[in-house]
């Protein structure tokens, strides 16, 4: 198994920062990843599991060894009257395997076309996009515990999905490398429409059908957001906030114009792109890193900047959020 050293992981995270690894080691075997996590004098030193890299933000060079789980294929493993069951290995690319299902006639994932990165990191924040989330479809995850190389499943009722949430994020965090997804998709799909502009650009289309609903979103999808091999960047910088009853009717007296969406008990989420253009973010650019000129929930790397340039700028943009609307805004990419 190869390792390679200082190598720049430029091309190798959408929003193109060039930072540098002191290890790295491309796996195309869960024998390649036993053997790197098995290696004494890499052990004690600091590991990243890099799929896409299009949910990372690198603040520095990374000194340790960056595992990079190429694991490849896509099977069919079960059927029933209803439902295909479909393990999908987690170095596969998210939206082929979107394509993979659509070709198939398979419904549940058709919404969440276009999303870059892979198929292992879809569980890790419940991708989610369009009405659809990762959760919606995925049986089981299979993975590699770290710390005694043993392999285990969890069924999707466990993985404690939330919005762009997961046990992967908490409880797992570093301590388990996903090394395939099962999904359970429908032989009857069941269209999901009414989400954003999806019936209105399904107007330009003769039906409404998997292969149609993937072109809408992702013909909505190419309008609204940048494209990484464009202008570096991550999709949304930040989740969306979700606060309690009472704190959403102490801002509508100050702000009744708010977007909100309600939630169950009584909670409610707020767009953070609306609170970010609220506080005259949009289009604002600072040498390299910028704020996009459409959509402000989106941090964009013109060039050359640094991770902690793009930090400096989310930092400024959560305060003066709190400061104006006394709301907090978590990031969604991974800070490393
Ligand atoms: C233009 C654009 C649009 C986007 N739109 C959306 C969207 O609509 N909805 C959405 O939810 N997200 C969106 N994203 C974010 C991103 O695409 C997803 O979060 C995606 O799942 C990240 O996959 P990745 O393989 O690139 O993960 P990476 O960025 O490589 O990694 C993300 C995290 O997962 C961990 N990880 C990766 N693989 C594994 C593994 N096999 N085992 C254990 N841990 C692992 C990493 O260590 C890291 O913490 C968008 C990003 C971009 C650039």
């Amino acid at each position: 198994m190869e390792i390679t050293e200082n190598i720049s992981l430029k091309a190798l995270n959408t929003f193109g920062i060039d930072a540098k690894a002191r290890y790295f080691a491309n796996c195309k075997t869960v024998k390649d990843i036993e053997e790197i996590l098995a290696r004494k004098e890499l052990y004690e030193l600091p590991r990243l599991v890099l799929g896409g890299g299009s949910n990372i933000l690198f603040t520095g060079d990374f000194g340790g060894t960056v595992l990079k789980p190429d694991l490849k294929g896509i099977e069919v493993t079960g059927e029933d009257e209803n439902f295909v069951r479909i393990r999908a290995m987690a170095g596969e690319n998210w939206d082929g395997f979107v394509q993979f299902a659509v070709d198939h006639g398979l419904g549940g994932v058709e919404n969440l076309s276009g999303i870059p990165g892979n198929v292992g990191s879809c569980p890790i924040q419940n991708i989610g996009a369009y009405g659809a989330e990762a959760r919606d479809t995925i049986e089981r995850v299979e993975m590699l515990n770290v710390k005694d190389l043993s392999r285990s499943e969890l069924h999707g009722h466990q993985c404690a999905f939330g919005y762009r949430d997961s046990i992967f994020k908490r409880e797992l965090k570093s301590k388990a490398i996903i090394l395939s997804v099962t999904f359970q998709l429908r032989k009857k799909p069941v269209f999901v429409t009414s989400y954003g502009n999806i019936s209105e650009e399904l107007n330009h289309y003769p039906d409404i059908s998997l292969r149609t609903i993937r072109e809408a979103i992702l013909a909505i999808r190419k309008r609204k957001l940048p494209d990484p091999a464009e202008i570096g960047n991550a999709g949304s910088f930040f989740k969306n906030p979700v606060i309690g009853a009472s704190r959403l009717s102490a801002l509508l007296n100050d702000h009744p114009q708010i977007p909100h969406f309600l939630q169950k008990h009584g909670e409610a989420k707020i767009p953070a792109a609306w609170l970010i253009e609220q506080c005259g973010w949009k289009a604002v650019r600072r040498g390299d890193a910028g704020v996009h000129k459409n959509q402000p929930l989106v941090l964009v790397n013109y060039g050359n900047a640094t991770g902690n340039e793009i930090i400096a700028l989310a930092r400024d943009i959560q305060k003066s959020v709190k400061e104006k609307f006394g709301v907090d805004i978590e990031p969604e990419v991974n800070l490393v």
